[in-house]
């Protein structure tokens, strides 16, 4: 389902109508005045799994979708921006961490949000230098959990990262 933000009934390059169009295998809105055509991808996000001495980090997300939940720290990655880069950027402005180490990649899954469309999150795990954490932009709170303890994840990303864990723990001391 394309989310309706993100269709276009003017061309916004000419302003003329949009037409639908298959053009390699889907039908997208193309202009027929001057052949630009609306290629609706998902959104590129970075999150991250914060461990320190067995615990891990979550934050409280101070905004939507699914405000008020406890997930990883994620964000979007900007334009230009490598996803590690944009990882640490985001561990740092959501739970204030300045010293982290990116572990492995978890993986990278796709989900649907009402605020976003699709968008695919590479979900990564974070070993922190020390427990100093302070909730920053889009938190609300951050805490650590055991493994044990993490509540259940509203976002498939979040949910497959987890599994992985579970199945990682003695790997990864959890
Ligand atoms: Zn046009």
């Amino acid at each position: 389902m394309i989310d309706e933000k993100r269709i276009f009934y003017y061309c916004p390059k000419c302003g003329s109508k949009m037409e639908k169009k298959i053009i390699a295998d889907r039908e997208r809105d193309y202009c027929p005045k001057c052949g630009y055509i609306n290629y609706v991808n998902p959104y590129p996000a970075v999150a991250g799994i914060g461990i320190y001495k067995g615990k891990i980090l979550l934050i409280q997300r101070g905004i939507e979708p699914a405000k008020g939940s406890w997930a990883p720290v994620s964000g979007f990655v900007e334009y230009e921006e490598d996803p590690e880069i944009a990882l640490l950027r985001e561990m740092e402005e959501e739970a204030g961490v300045k010293h982290a180490k990116v572990l492995k990649c978890l993986g990278a899954w796709t989900d649907w949000t009402p605020t976003y469309g699709n968008v695919i999150t590479m979900v990564y795990l974070v070993e922190l230098e020390n427990n100093k954490v302070k909730a920053g932009d889009d938190a609300s709170n951050v805490d650590f959990f055991s493994l044990d303890e993490v509540p259940e994840m509203r976002f498939k990303c979040f949910k497959n990262a987890f599994d992985i864990l579970k199945k990682e723990r003695e790997k990864w001391n959890l």
